[in-house]
């Protein structure tokens, strides 16, 4: 009999656990995979190491979520900065997101004159350090109830009702007509909000923009992949006691009358049995609806058909050697050709450090290149039939995106490389339709009705990056210490 089963070790489930096996509850990790991670997961290919999907990682500043983590825990991740945290290549130009600030109002203004960049990116600034803030300091936000509004009473009250109007407005709509009205600085920004928010600045609240603008100013390299930091965590949930089952996929959670749940997992075509008092969901609203059972069922469905938009994600991974250094490890390359093809407008490239060992080999770099995809989109054109054509097609412009921007580091060789299609993720992670990075931060959400950690069941509990604050390692982690408070609150009223 376990305190908590938690369902899937993507970031989410396994904060989460930790935190709550940390706290002397008796956890159970149950992942269907053979090994941890999620879309932030990795696999191996001729000794080299990639990262499936998630590459950067970000909030170590501000008492940030991976701050709290690492001090919660007691483990240091080897990491490094990167900064420039991402280079935008961008109309022949190339674009350096420097951490500083000043450097960085240099940048724009050379590349984009005559908008008063200074004004708007002080307001980025201090509305996404006030959102990081509220999210600490308030972690019933946003609020499943009445009571949870109480929770916001305190020194900072003002500070945080002040955000409240950047909920409601669109990020382009506050931005001054100057730029506005400049379709290339607006491109240019909303590529960069399609990686962190997953929509364009006319649809994302101007609180969520803030946030994601700011994403790639505090952009860290894990050493040993995207996992490293994962593998960490699981060791903390072992060591308060915890367990990490792997390769079990749940398949049905049902309530009995003595309020316990019964959770079936397949492992090896047979089916296991284990007993909670509380579960934790750690995969997509959508597949948690699946595998739920009685009246809970039907409200979870209409919950998960509320929140039917999400991006599917295509992905190249192959090696290279380059004879000079690259400077960032994170570049966004705009292409033609791409939005031509899947009407997506970017591929975002992300390398592996020359000096780490456990992922780079003989000189050879690993590199991740992702970008989005509408999942009707990939129905449509039927990707799923094995369509070699258009894989060779995606394949061969991801190739041509590469070779000529990064020719002037001088490439020495381009190793064997693979595609990855929302089909690979829904194989590899179980992910409904292979939808990931979780739900557009999009004003039809907003202010309050983005979904919600907590269920109509006060026993069941969700995690991930379908529920608020969502998208990235980053929002997950955030989410998973907001439930856990919610947890340890209840328990003591
Ligand atoms: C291409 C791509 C690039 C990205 N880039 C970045 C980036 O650079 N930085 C960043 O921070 N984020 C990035 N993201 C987003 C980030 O990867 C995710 O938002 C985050 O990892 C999601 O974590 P999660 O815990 O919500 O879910 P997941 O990672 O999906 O984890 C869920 C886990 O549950 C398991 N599971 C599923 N069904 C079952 C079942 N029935 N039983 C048991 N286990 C089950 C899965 O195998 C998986 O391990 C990217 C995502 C993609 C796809």
């Amino acid at each position: 009999m376990y305190d908590f089963i938690v369902i899937g070790a993507g970031y989410g489930g396994l904060t989460a656990a930790s935190l709550l096996a940390k706290s002397n509850k008796k956890v159970l990790v149950l992942e269907s995979h053979y090994s941890i991670g999620g879309c932030a997961g990795f696999y191996k290919r001729e000794g080299l190491l990639y990262d499936v999907g998630a590459t950067t990682l970000s909030g170590f500043d501000y008492n940030g979520p991976l701050d709290r983590i690492e001090k919660e825990l007691n483990f240091q991740l080897k990491k490094k900065r990167v900064d420039p945290g991402m280079v935008i290549h961008f109309k022949g130009k190339k674009i350096l997101r420097y951490r500083n600030f000043n450097k960085w109002i240099d940048e724009l203004n050379k590349h984009f004159p005559g908008i008063n960049h200074e004004k708007i990116w002080k307001k980025i600034e201090k509305v996404s350090k006030l959102a990081w803030g509220l999210l600490s300091e308030v972690p019933l936000f946003p609020p499943a109830g009445i009571k949870d509004l109480f929770s916001f009473i305190g020194k900072n009250t003002g500070n945080y009702l002040a955000l409240l109007p950047s909920l409601l407005m669109s990020f382009r709509s506050c931005l001054p007509k100057d730029a506005s009205n400049n379709e290339d600085y607006i491109n240019f920004l909303d590529e960069i909000l399609m990686i962190t928010a997953q929509e364009k600045s006319d649809k994302v609240p101007y609180l969520l923009a803030a946030l994601g603008l700011n994403y790639p100013k505090d952009t860290f390299y894990s050493y040993g992949g995207i996992t490293s930091m994962g593998h960490e965590i699981e060791k903390k949930i072992k060591e308060f006691k915890g367990d990490v089952k792997k390769r079990r996929k749940v398949f049905s959670i049902e309530k009995k009358e003595s309020n316990i749940f019964s959770v079936k997992a397949e492992f090896n075509k047979k089916t296991e049995v284990y007993e909670s008092k509380n579960i934790i969901s750690n995969i997509p609203i959508w597949n948690f609806a699946n595998i739920c059972g009685g009246a809970f069922k039907n409200k979870m469905n209409i919950v998960s058909k509320k929140y039917s938009k999400s991006w599917g994600a295509m992905t190249y991974y192959f090696s290279v050697k380059f004879n000079k250094d690259l400077g960032s490890l994170y570049h966004q390359v705009h292409s033609n050709e791409l939005k031509n093809f899947i009407q997506s407008e970017s591929l975002f490239f992300s390398f592996s450090e020359k000096d780490d060992l456990s992922r780079s080999k003989n000189g050879f770099q690993t590199i991740t290149v992702s970008t989005h995809i509408s999942i009707d989109l990939f129905k449509e054109q039927d990707f799923y039939g094995d369509n070699k054509a258009k894989i060779k097609r995606f394949e061969n412009i991801v190739l041509n995106t590469f070779k000529e921007n990064f020719k002037k580091f001088e490439i020495l060789e381009i190793g064997k490389g693979e595609v990855g299609t929302p089909a690979t993720f829904e194989k590899y992670t179980n992910r409904f339709e292979g939808r990931v990075g979780g739900i557009p931060h999009i004003l039809d959400y907003y202010p309050f009705s983005y979904p919600k950690n907590a269920t109509p069941d006060p026993n069941i509990f969700l995690v991930g990056d379908t529920v608020f604050p969502g998208q990235g390692v980053v929002g997950v982690i955030s989410g998973a210490f907001s439930v856990v408070y919610r947890i340890l609150k209840n328990e003591k009223s």
